[in-house]
């Protein structure tokens, strides 16, 4: 079964992790992501069609069918780890290059251990 919110398109299961990964972050922050941010989980079907209504100047966050074979902790990491991203105002790769990439990459890592890991279990 799929849902659509407003900051989470997806299965239920994915739906619950995003918002256990969200759930870390002080109030005002957690905002900002929910505004700023929709995250769009693996779909089993081939396309999604997404109206402008809905992203509405948004950032998206696509997950790849590889998300799947994640456990549950695993894609929190993931989730904490691209969220990262976004409050540090990344630039989305392919626009950059690859060493500024490998550089921002460490520094989401980093973010993301101080905000969430401590929180979430460990993997
Ligand atoms: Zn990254």
């Amino acid at each position: 079964m799929y849902f659509t919110e407003r900051y989470v398109i997806g299965e239920n299961n994915d739906k619950s992790i995003v918002y256990n990964v969200l759930n870390q972050l002080p109030e005002i922050e957690r905002n900002s992501v929910i505004e700023s941010i929709i995250f769009l989980m693996p779909f089993e079907k081939p396309v999604c069609y997404l109206k402008t209504e809905i992203v509405d100047g948004r950032s998206i966050v696509q997950f790849s069918n590889h998300f799947i074979k994640y456990s549950d902790p695993e894609e929190e990491h993931i989730i904490s780890h691209e969220i990262a991203h976004f409050i540090l105002k990344h630039e989305c790769y392919g626009n950059i290059p690859d060493n500024i990439v490998k550089e921002q990459d460490l520094a989401s890592e980093e973010l993301a251990k101080k905000r969430f890991y401590d929180s979430l279990n460990n993997i």
